[in-house]
């Protein structure tokens, strides 16, 4: 499954919100397939609609989609050097789909900073540069590969060679891989073989104080500020308040906590909905009375691939695909039902799935 690794400097509050999404726990016995090691935290992506098709069908079992976070801790200034155990936790970063950057925005002297004062800014900085530093190994190394072949007047050799001194310029001034505007197509020939840390897409977590978790204060105003051409999306919450709130397992008296607080959803929602749309990932459905389950595809993918997710076989063998939206489904209430006033719509090999697609898939084994 998706997995988000959890990254930033020494005492930011990354542990703080790995143990609320740790205690928001999903069923992991329900997911063969996921890590189960101590610093991942598995947790479910929350959706309505799953909620309304579970009304409807009220089957025995509900299976929601995960996500995966990983807390990587330890990274501090020279990681890329091997500071720290540095080049472990830089392994890490390279196995996870998407970075979650968590920045001190609170000042509390009771905590020491590592740096000595609270600066989101130039924290953000400090974890950027060494991410850029080992980036720009990769890049040189790559660089010197390519350049014997461009010599040679290898086409390929040449174009890549060009891409690559953009990425090795930009690294140097200090910019990361993801804000170079080249297409996957570029990209793919050029740094594909290079697993790159700074391309992967980041979420940066400004983890304020309490009385600042709703309107935010000056040190989230200074991140999003600093990141707006990043086009990267910063989330305000107070890791603190989201610890707490993750413990109340009682969804009604979440809610009245939740309230108490002026909030309308708890910051950890916010960030796993955020992680889900920043790659790009859409939900469809599978509805019987056995089982109603979320299921995670990328934007895009077309039925069969879309049914690769719950069975090769169903890829393979696929016939065709039947489609009901949700609002026919809780217009007519039953599948059945839907059916006979033709809202069921029956779609073949090129059909692109949309979030929300309720899908019944007709295959040959
Ligand atoms: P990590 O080193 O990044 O994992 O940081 P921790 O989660 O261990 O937090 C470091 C210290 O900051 C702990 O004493 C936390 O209680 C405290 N802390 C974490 N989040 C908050 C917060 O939102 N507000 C305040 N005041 N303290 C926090």
């Amino acid at each position: 499954s998706l997995q988000c690794g959890i990254v930033g400097l020494p005492n930011v509050g990354k542990s703080t919100l790995f143990n609320a999404i740790s205690s928001g726990k999903a069923e992991a016995a329900n997911y063969p397939f996921c890590t189960i090691e101590p610093n991942v935290g598995v947790v479910t992506v929350p959706d309505e609609r799953l909620e309304i098709l579970t009304g409807l069908v009220k089957p025995q079992k509900v299976l929601p989609t995960i996500i995966e976070f990983v807390d990587i801790a330890g990274l501090v200034k020279g990681a890329s050097q091997g500071a720290g155990l540095g080049n472990k936790f830089l392994a890490n970063i390279r196995e996870v789909d998407a970075i979650v950057h968590v920045i001190r925005c609170f000042q509390d002297d009771n905590v020491v900073h590592v740096e000595g004062r609270v600066d989101p800014v130039f924290d953000k900085e400090i974890i950027d540069i060494e991410l850029q530093l080992k980036d720009l190994e990769s890049v040189n190394k790559k660089i010197q590969k390519v350049e014997k072949g461009a010599r040679a007047g290898d086409a390929k050799a040449k174009a890549d060679l060009e891409i690559l001194k953009q990425y090795k310029e930009a690294l140097e001034a200090g910019r990361s891989a993801r804000t170079l505007p080249f297409t996957p197509e570029e990209r793919e020939g050029a740094i594909g073989d290079l697993q790159l840390l700074t391309i992967k897409p980041v979420l940066y977590v400004a983890n304020v104080d309490e009385a600042s978790m709703i309107s935010g204060n000056e040190f989230s105003e200074k991140l999003r500020e600093a990141v707006k051409d990043e086009n990267a999306e910063v989330i305000t919450l107070c890791a603190a308040i989201e610890e707490q709130i993750a413990e109340i397992e009682d969804p009604e008296e979440q809610a009245m906590f939740l309230n108490e607080y002026g909030l309308q959803e708890s910051g950890l929602s916010r960030l796993i909905k955020a992680s889900y749309s920043l790659l790009n990932l859409i939900t469809y459905f599978t509805a019987g009375v056995k089982e109603v389950r979320a299921w995670t595809i990328q934007r895009g993918w077309k039925a069969p691939q879309a049914a690769g997710v719950i069975h090769t076989d169903f890829e393979k063998g696929f016939i065709r695909a039947e489609v009901i939206k949700l609002p026919d489904y809780v217009q007519y209430k039953t599948e059945a039902g839907v059916k006979e006033v033709g809202k069921m719509a029956v779609e073949g090999k090129e059909y692109v799935v949309k979030d929300g697609d309720i899908m019944h898939f007709r295959f040959n084994v």
